[in-house]
């Protein structure tokens, strides 16, 4: 389901209402997940300055080097376009559609060599970042993008699921992590974010760099894997072993990790703080002995960043609403030995309850 042009100029027309409400004069946004949002257009960052400069009046012009002009008007045809040549100055273009006093927020994820430029060219004026603005429209998906969300989902638990029919024994991290990647394109990804291939000892580290160890048999293996389709994003872990024998503590441990997450579950709905949900599921994990091996957060908003606002971590009282899309990602690491992480993606529904995105068995699979 494609966003309707209408509802860009919606979220540009409620960030407008916002910068007024907070007295800023204007946000900027390079290419990048706020632009993207805002405008529908979607480009990587390169030297050349592209801005969308979003007045407190709500006036919108795409501030874009001439060459990528013809590939702006195809994405955002109904914004206004201010050009410039490879031997113009593109700041100046940006300062004169800034009108009027106030601040001005830019950009998370804007580099900084543009973000030093344009105060310089702005001179006197506060800067702050974008997602004062951006977080509180983002945060709360609309139908499309939980749409989105859902197919991503659904294209990565397929992907899973036939990635359990492949040998994962006697191959290199790196191998199955390729295989993974294709099985991600091939169920409808876009974009392979990550493949993240923990075996053995490797899965103790929760962001393990996929390498060359060569996976044996009795391993227990962490795949967390992910990616984006149409900008919106997956991200889902599962933990596999390897042939019939392994260390018996492997089974307990991610028992306890799986009731963890049901744990987290239970205690998602509308009105729940953000840091309810990390408590639930580290309660049990905290009661089953392995708390000191739970070493960070369970789980991360996500949208068209990998992660996002809201973040469910102790401290974050913020409140869950419908819309909001997050991971629940309980996991125990073992230094020198395995981990075990199991991942969804979860949205908060109308009615106030919470649905699973990701659908992919959650058991301990067993691979060849
Ligand atoms: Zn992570
Ligand atoms: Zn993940
Ligand atoms: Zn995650």
């Amino acid at each position: 389901m494609p966003t309707e042009r209408a509802s860009f100029a919606d979220r540009r027309a409620r960030a407008a209402a916002k910068l007024r409400e907070r007295d800023l004069a204007a946000l900027l946004a390079s290419p990048g997940a706020d632009l993207f949002y805002l405008t529908g257009y979607q480009l990587f960052t390169s030297e050349r300055l592209t801005c969308l400069v979003l007045a407190r009046d709500g006036k919108a012009t795409m501030v874009c080097p001439e060459l990528e002009a013809p590939r702006a008007a195809a994405a955002a045809p109904d914004l206004e376009r201010a050009t410039w040549g490879e031997t113009e100055d593109p700041y100046a273009l940006v300062a004169r559609l800034v009108n009027g006093a106030g601040g001005i927020a830019v950009a998370d994820q804007m580099w900084a060599a543009f973000v030093l430029r344009i105060e310089s060219t702005l001179p006197r004026r506060a800067f702050s970042v974008a997602s004062e603005i951006t977080r509180e429209l983002r945060m709360r998906k609309d139908a499309s993008e939980r749409e989105a969300l859902r197919l991503v989902a659904e294209s990565a638990d397929r992907a899973y699921a036939r990635m359990l029919g492949r040998p994962f024994a006697g191959r290199t991290e790196r191998e199955v992590g390729a295989e993974l990647a294709g099985l991600l394109r091939e169920e409808g990804h876009e974009e392979v974010g990550f493949t993240i291939v923990g075996s053995g000892p490797n899965g103790a580290s929760p962001h393990h760099e996929t390498g060359d160890r060569r996976i044996a048999d009795g391993d227990v293996v962490v795949l967390d894997f992910g990616g984006a389709r149409r900008g919106y994003r997956s991200d889902i872990t599962r933990t596999v072993r390897v042939g019939r024998t392994i260390e018996s503590e492997a089974q307990r441990v991610h028992d306890v990790v799986r009731r963890a997450q049901d744990a987290g579950y239970a205690a998602a709905r509308k009105g729940a703080s953000a840091e309810s949900i990390d408590a639930a599921a580290r309660r049990v994990i905290d009661e089953a002995g392995y708390g000191a091996y739970f070493i960070h957060r369970t789980g991360h908003g996500i949208g068209l960043d990998g992660h996002e606002h809201p973040y469910l971590v102790r401290g974050n009282r913020e409140p869950l609403e419908p819309g909001m899309a997050f991971s629940i990602e309980p996991g125990v690491y073992l230094a020198g030995r395995f981990g075990v992480r199991i991942e969804d993606i979860a949205l908060i529904d109308d009615d106030g309850s919470v649905r699973p995105l990701n659908r992919a068995d959650h058991a301990l699979a067993t691979v060849a």
